[in-house]
């Protein structure tokens, strides 16, 4: 039948019989003239093109999808070349038009030096991959999860975190001024005592929203910073911009007119709001940074509420 086989007979049947047999699709191609010498019948089970189908390494390339295609065949090639066994993981399309995961094991055979032939194991990895995919749209959920509030959907706290140092880097870098704004509810204690904790939670459902809507630049970001405060960072934006943002926040929550009649000094909603810019200088920290518009927020409280303080 071809040389694989022939020497198969000359040590013993029972390799043959193991070859043809196992889960893995052994092949063999003559390095000089490309053509496939032999090709284990399994894969006609598994792609459903029979072995005398498999003639050059251009039926190989031909069968595989077209995304893997060309990074698999210069890496195969260029690996066969340098003599180095090598192991690359594609999509090969079966006769009916599916595709299916293989993983190609190659060993270089050489003689004198000289590449004289490849052999390799062929393994249907599909649902190795599957589990792959499902892990990594898993993790990727999770990740998105864990940046995210659960009761707002609006990120949380710890995107916060990497938020303000990744921008805090860039506005040092150049030179731009970053602004912050954390705002709180005015007597939501009061709110919650008074209207319920489902309530509670909905109203802060609703100040999320509003201000995801307030912050209208690409960058802006809008967090829950924890309880009912939460936190706007806007990259290059002086202090004049975050004084108008600061005040759509506080007058689009006003303007909800949401009920709160346990509150000292309104019957509906109102939050306060510290806003502080800065130009960061290689001796500044975003800590400190935060620390500050934090003290903003509480002057504010302490001012009586409704309003926001500037720095
Ligand atoms: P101030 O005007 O000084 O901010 O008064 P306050 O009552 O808003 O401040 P305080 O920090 O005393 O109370 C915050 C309240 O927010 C207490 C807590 O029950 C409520 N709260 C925090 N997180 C949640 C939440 O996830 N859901 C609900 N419903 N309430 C929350
Ligand atoms: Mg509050
Ligand atoms: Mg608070």
């Amino acid at each position: 039948m071809n040389d694989v086989a022939n020497e198969m007979e000359t040590n013993s049947d029972v390799y043959k019989t193991l070859l043809e047999s196992t889960r893995a699709i052994p092949w063999k191609i003559d390095w000089k003239t490309m053509k496939f010498t032999y090709i284990g019948p399994q894969i006609e089970h598994l792609l459903g093109w029979a072995p005398s189908s498999w003639v050059s390494v251009e039926d190989w390339a031909a069968r595989m999808h077209p995304d893997d295609r060309e990074a698999v065949v210069n890496f195969c090639v260029s690996q066969s070349k340098a003599g180095t066994d090598h192991e690359a993981d594609y999509r090969a399309q079966t006769k009916d038009g599916d595709y299916v995961w293989i993983r190609d094991v190659v060993h270089v055979v050489r003689k004198d030096g000289e590449v004289e032939a490849l052999i390799g194991f062929m393994f249907d990895i599909s649902e190795r991959k599957k589990t792959e995919e499902k892990l990594l749209r898993l993790q990727k959920e999770l990740e998105e999860l864990s940046f995210q509030d659960g009761l707002t959907g609006i990120a949380n706290r710890r995107m916060f975190d990497s938020i303000i140092n990744i921008e805090w880097d860039n506005a040092r870098r150049n030179h731009q001024p970053l602004s912050l704004i954390l705002l709180d509810i005015d007597y939501f204690k009061q709110y919650n005592d008074h209207y319920g904790h489902i309530e509670g939670d909905d109203c802060l459902k609703r100040v999320a929203e509003i201000l995801d809507s307030a912050a209208t630049r690409a960058r802006d970001f809008v967090g829950r910073y924890g309880g009912e405060e939460f936190v706007l960072v806007l990259p290059e934006t002086d202090a004049h911009s975050a004084e108008k943002v600061a005040d759509r926040c506080r007058r689009l929550i006003l303007e909800q007119q949401i009920p709160h009649e346990k509150s000292q000094i309104d019957q509906v909603l109102t939050v306060s709001l510290g806003v502080g810019t800065i130009i960061p200088s290689h001796t500044d920290e975003p800590r400190e940074f935060v620390e500050k518009v934090d003290k903003l927020l509480y002057k504010a409280k302490q001012k009586g509420r409704n309003r926001a303080e500037y720095g």
